[in-house]
């Protein structure tokens, strides 16, 4: 799991990460909120950690302009004891739970771990629909009509990564993040390998669901027009 920290506290912001790397996380760090909206934007973060009081642009403007983008992403608020309206403000702008400041470490914990159960639950209990396929990303089985395949786990989640993106060009590295969740430049083939098992499956099954090259860019996950268009390409 990757979780962004948007905190100018330097040595609070050094304490958190610190303190999530050592729980297993995979931590992002943004010490001002221009800086941290753009990380959030661009990142594929699971959670976003969000201090308030920012330089360049404050916690709430960042959190309106997060949610009026679409970015469903869920962030913890850290607020001063002074801001107790600006709490409000925060939850009523899309935020999902707030800590005061100064909180207990165990505490800041417990919420990312009770977030991201919440969280799972949601794409537990739904399965992925996409042009005529069926996916559960818990039992990872794809259905076309009545015919059905199990995916291998990773398959299942580059295909849960793609659905949730569709119609949206994925790169490698966004792919990698998400699905192996770490960086790396040299893991394109890794991709291409997992992307080729999908579209074998995808074949087989003949959905009208396939998986585009877009040059440049990387893969989007798009539905065949008719059978004509799909043998132009
Ligand atoms: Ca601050």
């Amino acid at each position: 799991m990757r979780i962004l920290i948007i905190e100018d506290e330097l040595r609070l912001a050094e304490a958190l990460e610190q303190l999530l790397m050592h729980n297993n996380y995979q931590v992002d760090l943004a010490l001002d909120g221009e800086d941290g909206l753009y990380q959030a934007l661009t990142g594929n973060h699971d959670m976003i950690v969000l201090d308030i009081m920012l330089p360049k642009r404050d916690g709430i403007s960042l959190l309106n302009e997060l949610r009026q983008q679409q970015l469903g992403t869920p962030v913890i608020l850290l607020t001063a004891k002074s801001e107790t309206r600006d709490k409000v403000h925060g939850l009523d702008s899309g935020a999902d739970d707030y800590l005061t400041k100064p909180f207990k470490t165990s505490e800041l914990l417990a919420r990312i771990r009770a977030l991201s159960r919440r969280r799972g639950e949601i794409t537990v209990t739904d399965n992925l629909v996409f042009a005529d396929m069926e996916f559960n990303p818990h039992s990872l089985e794809l259905w076309v009509g009545k015919q059905r395949f199990m995916l291998t786990k990773k398959e299942g989640q580059l295909l849960e990564y793609l659905i949730n993106n569709q119609g949206r060009a994925l790169s490698s590295t966004s792919i990698v993040q998400k699905v192996w969740g770490f960086d790396s430049d040299a893991e394109d083939n890794r991709v291409q390998v997992y992307i080729s098992f999908l579209r074998k499956k995808l074949k087989k099954l003949g959905s009208m669901a396939e998986i585009r090259n877009i040059r440049g860019v990387g893969y989007l996950l798009a539905e065949r027009a008719d059978q004509s268009s799909r043998l132009e390409q």
